[in-house]
């Protein structure tokens, strides 16, 4: 799952198909087509990702009263092969 985080407002907001705008409307994005690559735009943008498999492994266990960590970093576009992310201004 992508997410963005701008850097200005400090919202933090998942994309979807439909572009989305952070409250103070530097930092936006979406989905392509594919919903897999993603188009990202303003100075303020940082794009994010979190692991979908542990959004699937925590639904899956069931355990409403534990904390089990997430996996969650910063996409740097060109380092660990991370193509689908276009920055545009
Ligand atoms: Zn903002």
């Amino acid at each position: 799952m992508k997410l963005i985080y701008c850097n200005e407002c400090k919202d933090v907001f998942r994309l979807i198909n439909d572009e989305r705008t952070c409250m103070c409307g530097k930092a936006s994005g979406s989905y392509k087509d594919d919903g897999l690559n993603a188009v990202i735009a303003g100075s303020s943008a940082v794009p994010l990702a979190l692991e979908n498999m542990d959004m699937v492994n925590w639904q899956r266990a069931n355990t409403p009263h534990c904390a089990p960590m997430i996996r969650a970093w910063f996409i740097v576009p060109g380092v660990f092969d991370y193509p689908e992310i276009e920055i545009v201004e």
